[in-house]
């Protein structure tokens, strides 16, 4: 908290994983701190995303923490992927487990944070008239935190509910008996149209691209299983820190290219990875996400399946997608496929017949006028760069990050930026984040930080920030690495295709391994690539 004159040694802007963690980390160490939240309470993702359906991707068991080992083996999860208000409990038993929420102010939204040179501050103000001087500042504000809803003409004129999925109401929807429409078939939409159409009078799924989906294979976690893996948590998370995307289920990869296997033998590896579920899927071969003809080979499979569940051959071929597989995040779903053979649920292809206008009563596609009494956006996010850019945030010479980034986000590590001393961003663009399980890459991020800033301190740095140099030879890596892949072949978020008018570059960074191994060798270098001044 701030001392008698307003000043802290760190402010951190956000109270999901990473900001919960960053606190513990920096108040263990010594160092005063005040966090904000936009939220009126902790978990991120899980407080804002309560969508019906909404869960993780990755199973629950390496979904969490591993920096407390008495945490990990005490929190008992219920389902092979646990769902939001689980993971939100977990969230909140962190916070009280570590007396974390005292540390942040909440229903409080960081607005602007502006380095003072002279003085080598950060002043961060809030929406709630707030002033707060610090040394650092961490922004934890989430990869996925800024929902987009798309700029639809009419949508304040509707006389029904509109809910985002990102922004769910907290005492939940009544779609029974309902007119339902849902925009959008991402993961969200993939996880929440099952279990609404289970609900509404009657659903509409306005699709503008197919997705695959891979079956989730959901269900109560096995209590043998999670024993077994608390016995042997540190190997099993020492493994997964080794693997692309720090997920447990890389190690069953084979070096083998999906082309040079026998096609029956091929067949036979989808459809048993296919009944595990999950990510499982995508993991046979090592080159999925390198050969198109390999990869292909996957997606014909999924689309295979897709026209054995879906009843309506018609169905089927608009819901079978054509790009490459794994090229957006794969989504995972508990009988997605199987929704469109129930008679309360239509699927409208929206590819050409855009939506013009939301009416009244509804909205209409392709000059189609639908009928609605609820309108669920999953139109996804404004990822990776947009939660930031909606702080003004300005470093040296008052120069504004948005400026900076114009043609698209440029940093070293995806930990600091040039010209933004003392700025931290956790899981920012250029690091792996979103490609992986992000739990380990925020735990990451923010071990790293905190060393960082311990070691400024035992040294008397008062600053350090990246340099030019450093900064773009990692820019250009970043990119280099991603075009040595499939990922940049189609529309996604990772891309912001996404959001009109942002600019189109490849945001993550391909490969949990190498990356953690150069993060630490810059560190054990003496934070090569960075400028420390006294
Ligand atoms: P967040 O959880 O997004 O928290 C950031 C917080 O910062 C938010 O609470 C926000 O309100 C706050 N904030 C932002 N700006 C400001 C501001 N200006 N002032 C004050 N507060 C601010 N990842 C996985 O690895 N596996 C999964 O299974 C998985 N499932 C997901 C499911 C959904 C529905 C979504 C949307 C994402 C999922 N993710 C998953 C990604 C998920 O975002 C991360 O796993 C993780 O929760 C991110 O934590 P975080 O603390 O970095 O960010
Ligand atoms: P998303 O993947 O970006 O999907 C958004 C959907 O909305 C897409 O189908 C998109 O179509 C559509 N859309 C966007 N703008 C539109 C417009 N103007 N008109 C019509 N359709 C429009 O968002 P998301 O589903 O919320 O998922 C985002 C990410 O969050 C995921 O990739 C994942 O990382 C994470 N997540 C994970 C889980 C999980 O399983 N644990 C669940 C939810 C989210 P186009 O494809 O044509 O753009």
């Amino acid at each position: 908290m701030t001392d008698s004159t307003g000043r802290v040694d760190a402010v951190i802007v956000g109270a999901g994983f990473a900001g919960l963690y960053m606190a513990h980390r920096l108040h263990g160490l010594g160092f005063s701190l005040q966090g904000f939240e936009a939220g009126g309470g902790v978990g991120g993702t899980w407080y804002w995303n309560r969508y019906p359906g909404a869960r993780c991707d990755v199973e629950s068991m390496e979904y969490s923490y591993q920096f407390s080992d008495e945490l990990q083996q005490a929190w008992e999860w219920t389902e092979r992927y646990a769902g939001q208000p689980e993971i939100q409990r977990y969230a909140n038993h962190v916070a009280e487990r570590f007396d974390l929420a005292r540390h942040f102010e909440f229903d409080t939204r960081v607005t602007e944070a502006v380095f003072d040179e002279s003085r080598d501050r950060w002043t961060v103000r809030t929406d709630t008239g707030g002033t707060v001087e610090a040394r650092f500042c961490v922004m934890a504000t989430g990869c996925l935190s800024s929902a987009n809803t798309p700029d639809f003409p009419g949508v304040d004129t509707f006389e029904g509910e509109v809910h985002h999925t990102g922004r769910w109401p907290h005492e939940g929807v009544d779609f029974t008996g309902k007119r339902v429409g849902i925009v959008g078939t991402g993961s969200s939409a993939i996880q929440a149209i099952p279990v609404i159409a289970r609900e509404a009078g009657h659903l509409t799924v306005f699709q503008r691209t197919p997705n695959y989906s891979i079956p989730a294979r959901n269900g109560p976690l096995d209590a043998e299983v999670q024993r077994s893996v608390k016995a042997d948590y540190p190997a099993i998370r020492a493994r997964n820190s080794q693997m692309p995307g720090a997920l447990g289920v890389q190690a069953t990869m084979r070096e083998l290219a999906a082309v040079d296997d026998d096609p029956e033998a091929r067949r036979r590896d989808y459809e048993d990875r296919w009944g595990i579920g999950g990510f499982a899927f995508l993991m046979g071969y090592a080159d999925l996400l390198v050969n198109p003809e390999s990869n292909d080979t996957a997606a014909a499979f999924v689309r295979e399946k897709i026209a054995d569940i879906v009843d309506d051959p018609e169905v089927a071929a608009l819901l079978s997608p054509h790009n490459v597989i794994g090229c957006k995040r794969p989504c995972l779903d508990t009988g997605y496929y199987e929704t469109f053979n129930r008679d309360n649920v239509t699927l409208v292809d929206i590819s050409d017949a855009r939506i013009e206008a939301i009416t009244p009563g509804g909205l209409v596609a392709g000059g189609t006028p639908y009928e609605l009494d609820c309108i669920v956006f999953a139109t996804g996010f404004d990822a990776m760069t947009g939660t930031l850019h909606r702080i003004d945030i300005r470093g040296r010479g008052g120069r504004a990050l948005r400026e900076k980034w114009a043609a698209g986000p440029r940093t070293y590590l995806g930990l600091g930026v040039a010209g933004f001393p003392n700025l931290f961003t956790i899981s920012g663009p250029g690091s792996p984040s979103v490609l992986t399980n992000m739990i380990v890459s925020i735990e990451q991020h923010v071990d790293w930080i905190a060393d960082c800033m311990t070691y400024l301190r035992e040294r008397g740095y008062a600053t350090i920030e990246a340099t030019e140099p450093a900064q773009d030879e990692w820019v250009a890596h970043v990119n280099d690495i991603a075009g040595e892949t499939l990922y940049p072949t189609c529309n996604s978020w990772y891309l912001g295709v996404n959001i009109p008018g942002k600019p189109q570059v490849f945001m993550p960074y391909v490969g949990y391994p190498p990356y953690v191994e150069k993060c630490d060798e810059v560190a054990a270098k003496g934070y090569e690539g960075f400028a420390l001044r006294a």
